[in-house]
């Protein structure tokens, strides 16, 4: 065996082996595969092997849509067949919610280029004519799904890699994985040790087990999965083609041809974790016992959808473990805290999803970046709150909802609260109803009288429409108050700590007292976060970006930390409030006796009441309004200034809900809506707060960027549903771009929308249409902001 490689990946199930060949086909040969049995041994071989590309995530769509197009480049680089069976595929709606769903999906898949259809209940019949079309609406018809043979794809995936110079040993079990001072591994065996730069965690099973040997918790657990393979079934032996898939998420099942049979799978309700402890490593390749109990309503309900299923004999059962992280995508890319130590595991679609998994690995490893934002599969968007007593509830709970309707202002329930603030008692005797980003609970809105205490999941306008109206109102016209909590906070000192800032930022590092907004761009140019930064002292610096991205953050910060500059996360250790609206300034001045004569992008340290406060003039209400910071400890006796000194005023609650409302009436983006890692300074206007005059990460392709398309707003002729995201946007009949988030603006009571659409075609008042739930809806692009056009409110 080598003793020293540039990457050693650990595992050699679909996901290993994929990640082991984008390495070799971008570049690397010096790479080693380590797989305790033979290739497939953990959750690969026992797969189903079936493959689609609907994700509710865009990029993660694109990326199964990736996967899926690469077996056929497979089959000819390598020979070896990886029994592909592109059959198509349909997903049935059985109610409105379910339909409503599809169709957005659809929508989105026009501007993706994807050729997904909506079908009725006829066409459902003639495609997939096993299928009882009783009570179903419609379904989505996807022509790339299929299924393949999992075991031939993984040996074709090493044999490319093999081809490329990749080594694989197999009977090779990866005992310790051991940093040495200088930041590379030795990655020790049964066989010897192979130091190496790169370590990929590929364990899939034992994905927990070999984190752990690097003192790494993997948020993923797995869960017990069943399908059902069938004997002869007569209409499919009479049949001249293939069956297609058939989804049927009512039903919670996933159906296909197997030989002249069928092959039935189930997302049961009453499902189970499995290996609670610990993966045991004398796990082989093998099954666990049948428990046709466990799915038994999910095959009542199946024989009634598919009647052929009810009168074939069932020749397998195949019953066994695969892993999930809480939110059901993979965990892939750099593990935050670590030099060199990569994460691809979690993956609960090796065959949907295992090649855009490799690929963007591979990307990251040898690139530095990846060619799309892949914040929803990026390891780094759990923090260090996560424990497996909150991953296993969410596994579960995500296992359950696998087949159920995803609605955009859904809240889960599994694991919560987890994380709390000081306020959480106080807010929910003024009605919170909660939300929850990054472990944390965060006001949605506060309902009041007999409005809901709980927001209706809905595509549509929801019922707490009337309740976050109110809070609006209440900002616009008086003075709002909300906390500041969910900010990723981050306090940046020592000496060296502006010319720091300079280069990781590009925007203008703020003078002392002052506060600037700056763009985080990649080297390739890309948008890594839209920063606050607010100069409290000659070497001392607060910024604050989005609370979730604060493990992504951190990860780049540390990976360019330098000499003479101190980096701290104080996420958490920074507590505060938003007050705004046109009296915010009187508020603030009834409840301090410092001068509150502050200019627009203000930062000062004041007593408020009798709390040490750093004050902030900004808010993402774009209405007048302060930030109030303070310790956490404090935070109590800040709310009790601030509430009491409102009274008189008529002092109202927001929530988040509001918040997105209010930022609409201002054009403000959002970040991972309007700024993400897909999208450049240049495209998002995120350029104007660049500081081109100085040197900074980014700024060679920033300046040599042209994008042909831009951001813009519209106004959007809406009825009961607005803009949420990807929503392709139509000129005479042609999509010219998508949405990439809106609202409906409760102030000016009109529905907003942003979207990236062709440079050329940007001109007030062009009119286009945005596909909103099927129905095309007439939108008009402005280029002002309708509320304090020339900020004159909010810099009051
Ligand atoms: C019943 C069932 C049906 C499924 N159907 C589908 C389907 O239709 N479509 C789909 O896309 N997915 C399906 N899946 C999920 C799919 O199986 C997984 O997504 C996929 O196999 C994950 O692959 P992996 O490489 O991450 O992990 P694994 O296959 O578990 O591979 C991990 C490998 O790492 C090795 N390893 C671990 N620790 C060490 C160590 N210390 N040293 C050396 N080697 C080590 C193991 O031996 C193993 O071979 C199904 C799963 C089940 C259980």
């Amino acid at each position: 065996m080598k003793t020293t490689a540039q990457a050693v990946i650990i595992g050699g199930g679909v996901v290993g082996a994929s990640v082991l060949y984008h390495l070799t086909k971008l570049g690397w040969s010096d790479v080693v595969l380590l797989e305790r049995a033979e290739l497939t041994s953990g959750s690969t071989w026992h797969a189903a092997g079936g493959f689609h590309t609907l994700n509710g995530d865009t990029n993660m769509a694109a990326l199964q849509g990736y996967t899926i197009k690469l077996y056929r480049e497979l089959e000819e680089i390598t020979g070896l067949s990886c029994g592909l069976h592109h059959v198509g595929g349909v997903t049935l709606a059985d109610n409105a919610d379910r339909f409503d769903m599809l169709v957005a999906e659809r929508a989105k898949h026009r501007y993706m280029g994807l050729e997904t259809e909506i079908i009725g209940p006829e066409e459902i019949r003639k495609i997939a004519p096993i299928t009882n079309t009783d009570g179903i609406l419609g379904a989505l018809y996807d022509p790339l799904d299929g299924h393949l043979d999992p075991s031939g794809t993984t040996h074709a995936y090493a044999k490319a890699a093999r081809m490329g110079g990749a080594t694989i040993e197999t009977h090779t079990m990866v005992t310790a994985t051991t940093q040495r001072a200088d930041g590379t591994w030795d990655v020790v065996t049964d066989k010897g040790t192979i130091h190496t730069e790169h370590v990929v965690n590929a364990g899939g099973l034992w994905a927990r087990e070999v984190a752990a040997m690097a003192g790494i918790y993997a948020p993923l657990h797995p869960m017990e999965h069943q399908y059902i393979v069938t004997d002869d079934v007569p209409e499919i032996v009479a049949r001249d083609s293939e069956h297609p898939h058939v989804m049927d998420p009512a039903g919670e099942s996933y159906l296909r041809q197997e030989g002249r049979g069928l092959c039935i799978g189930f997302y049961e309700q009453p499902c189970r974790p499995w290996a609670v402890d610990g993966t045991p490593w004398s796990f082989g390749a093998e099954l666990l016992p049948d428990d046709l109990d466990k799915i038994e309503d999910s095959i009542e309900f199946a024989y009634n959808r598919f009647p052929a299923l009810a009168r074939a004999g069932v020749k397998t059962v195949v019953h066994g473990p695969f892993t999930f992280a809480p939110d059901g995508n993979p965990l892939v890319g750099p593990v935050p805290g670590m030099r060199g130590y990569w994460s691809a595991c979690g993956v609960m679609a090796g065959f949907s999803q295992g090649g855009g998994v490799g690929l963007m690995l591979a990307q990251w490893m040898i690139h530095g970046e990846c060619e799309r934002d892949v914040t929803a599969m990026d390891v780094a968007r759990f923090g260090g709150w996560i424990t497996p007593g909150y991953t296993r509830p969410k596994v579960i709970e995500n296992y359950q909802k696998r087949f159920s309707v995803a609605y955009p202002n859904e809240e889960l329930p599994a694991a919560r609260p987890h994380r709390t603030t000081p306020m959480y008692d106080i807010f929910t005797s003024h009605g919170a109803v909660w939300g929850h980003q990054y472990g944390l609970e965060v006001p949605n809105y506060f309902a009041q009288g007999d409005e809901p205490t709980f927001e209706t999941p809905s595509f549509r306008r929801s019922d707490a429409f009337d309740a976050i109206a109110r809070e609006v109102k209440g900002v616009r016209s008086n003075v709002g108050i909300t906390e500041v909590h969910n900010f990723g906070k981050y306090r940046i000192t020592g000496r060296h700590a502006r010319a720091w800032l300079d280069r990781i930022m590009a925007g203008r590092i703020p003078k002392e007292g002052r506060i600037s907004l700056t763009p985080m761009l990649s080297p390739k140019g890309k948008l890594l976060g839209d920063f606050t930064v607010s100069c409290t002292g000659e070497n001392s610096f607060h910024l604050t970006a989005s609370y979730g991205a604060q493990a992504q953050h951190m990860r780049w910060f540390l990976q360019h930390q330098e000499d003479g500059v101190s980096i701290e996360n104080i996420s958490d250790k920074l507590n505060g409030f938003s007050i705004a609206g046109p009296r915010a300034t009187d508020l603030l001045a009834a409840c301090t006796r410092d001068d509150t004569a502050m200019r627009f992008l203000d930062t000062r340290p004041m007593t408020i009441g009798q709390t040490a406060c750093t004050v902030q003039r900004v808010s993402y209400t774009g209405d007048l309004g302060y930030e109030i910071y303070c310790d956490p400890m404090d935070q109590r006796a800040l709310w009790t200034t601030l509430w009491t000194a409102g009274q008189p005023m008529g002092l109202s609650l927001f929530g988040m809900r509001a918040i997105m409302s209010l930022r609409l009436d201002r054009h403000f983006g959002s970040w991972m809506r309007e700024f993400s890692p897909d999208y450049t300074a240049k495209e998002t206007g995120m350029d104007r707060f660049i500081q081109w005059d100085k040197d900074f990460i980014g700024k060679e392709a920033a300046v040599a960027d042209n994008p042909d398309r831009a951001l813009v707003t519209f106004v959007v002729d809406a009825t009961d549903t607005d803009v949420t995201a990807y929503e392709p946007i139509f000129l005479d009949d042609e999509v010219i771009g998508f949405c990439t988030s809106g609202g409906y603006s409760h102030h000016l009571g009109k529905s907003i929308a942003f979207g990236l659409i062709p440079k050329a075609q940007v001109a007030e008042g062009l009119r286009v249409e945005v596909e909103l739930l099927g129905d095309r809806r007439p939108a008009t692009l402005i280029t002002t902001p309708l509320f304090d056009p020339d900020g004159s409110r909010l810099r009051a």
